[in-house]
């Protein structure tokens, strides 16, 4: 047996990630990979960057790690604006060094099976931070993906891209299952790459509030995407109590 549980986004939702973790125990997951933003909108960033920190996994840097080490003009919105000066108070300069210091892209080679890559938004420009929501923004990363698989966050969505033989396409029927089910898992064409996004631990925007990740089975070669679900109540307190907008607590209802 040889599974990582790969997490994205989880954007200092501390009830998700206990939740996500003990599922991916549970799954007999032995490592953990982590795609950035671990902090950013929710109430606990201290505790989920220590929380991933413990873990000495690979992790790559996301746009909400860069912009509280290193406060920009790119596009935010007041109110993820205002949850980022929050969580810059919450931070000590040793956990703002640890930030700083993630990549922006990495290879994982795991025990078993080849090694794949890992970015939190796009390999083509990490560190522009471009969404990527259809075949045509896919196209430019597959130009820069070495590697058969490569595991992205950032549009805290699920979704699968594939690439081969001057197509690009996309497979939703899985996504499908995975809402019905709350489970769904696929092999990869051997003759084919993948772009595939892990979905989102803290902050889900595909209308499911569930917490979303994926584990991969090197071994089986097998890719499972979850959902678990977890006190979504609890978060949204601990949301209103640190004083942060509404907006953010009412999400994580809606999953949007
Ligand atoms: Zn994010």
């Amino acid at each position: 047996m040889a599974r990582t549980a790969i997490i994205s986004d989880i954007h200092s939702n501390l009830h998700a990630l206990s939740a996500v973790m003990e599922d991916a125990w549970a799954m007999k997951c032995t490592d953990v990979v982590c795609l950035g933003d671990i902090v950013g909108y929710n109430a606990y960033p201290r505790e989920c960057l220590d929380y991933i920190r413990e873990l000495n996994c690979p992790v790559v840097k996301g746009n909400h790690d860069e912009e509280v080490v290193s406060p920009s003009l790119i596009r935010m919105n007041p109110v993820a604006r205002q949850a980022m000066d929050w969580t810059r108070e919450q931070l000590d300069e040793d956990r703002l060094n640890w930030l700083g210091r993630l990549q922006y892209r990495r290879f994982v080679k795991p025990d078993y099976g080849m090694s794949y890559s890992i970015v939190h938004a796009s390999l083509d420009q990490p560190k522009a931070w471009n969404y990527i929501f259809n075949d045509r923004d896919s196209s430019t990363h597959f130009k820069q993906q070495t590697t058969q698989l490569c595991f992205h966050g950032h549009s805290h969505s699920p979704r699968i891209f594939y690439h081969g033989g001057g197509f690009i396409g996309e497979n939703t029927d899985l996504l499908s299952e995975l809402e019905a089910e709350g489970y769904a898992e696929f092999q990869p064409h051997p003759e084919l790459k993948y772009l595939i996004n892990v979905g989102s631990v803290g902050q889900p925007r595909d209308a499911d509030p569930r917490a979303c990740y994926v584990i991969y089975d090197t071994e089986l070669s097998l890719i499972i995407f979850k959902r678990v679900s977890y006190n979504i109540e609890e978060a949204q307190h601990a949301v209103r109590a640190a004083g942060l907008p509404d907006y953010l607590a009412e999400r994580l209802a809606r999953g949007c």
